[in-house]
């Protein structure tokens, strides 16, 4: 954390910081990312907003290759034409699938991770 009070310019690292501002003229948000957010703000952490976007981004992404996938499938099912090529892509599909999923895993385990350190420096920092 650095920078000022939004409000009264108390710097933030200050003692008074602690005691005048702290949860009355800033906030720090419920992920507790580093940017503290003015009073009436609480909602509009923008870290927050873009971890939400990301996440909705790989949703997409995964139910839009899940899509193609179980039309491929489908079409295989009815012994669609062109046997071949579409196998091909259906293998491919599933590798991305698969590699995306794995991704997934790691992003939201590295995410958690993230919180968790974030959490433990703002109680230091609260505490101290
Ligand atoms: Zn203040
Ligand atoms: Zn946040």
């Amino acid at each position: 954390m650095a920078h000022t009070c939004g409000v009264c310019y108390s710097k933030t690292t200050s003692e008074k910081f602690k005691r005048t501002c702290f949860n009355k003229h800033e906030f720090v948000c419920d992920r507790f990312h580093k940017t503290l957010l003015r009073a009436g703000k609480q909602d509009h952490c923008s870290a927050c907003v873009m971890e939400r976007e990301m996440e909705e981004k790989r949703r997409v992404e995964m139910k839009n290759t899940l899509d193609v996938i179980e039309g491929l499938e489908a079409a295989a099912d009815q012994g669609g034409c062109c046997g071949n090529r579409k196998a091909v892509e259906l293998r491919n599909h599933r590798a991305k699938y698969n590699t995306l999923t794995v991704n997934l895993f790691e992003i939201r385990a590295n995410t958690e991770r993230e919180l968790q350190e974030r959490k433990e420096g703002f109680l230091l920092w609260k505490a101290s």
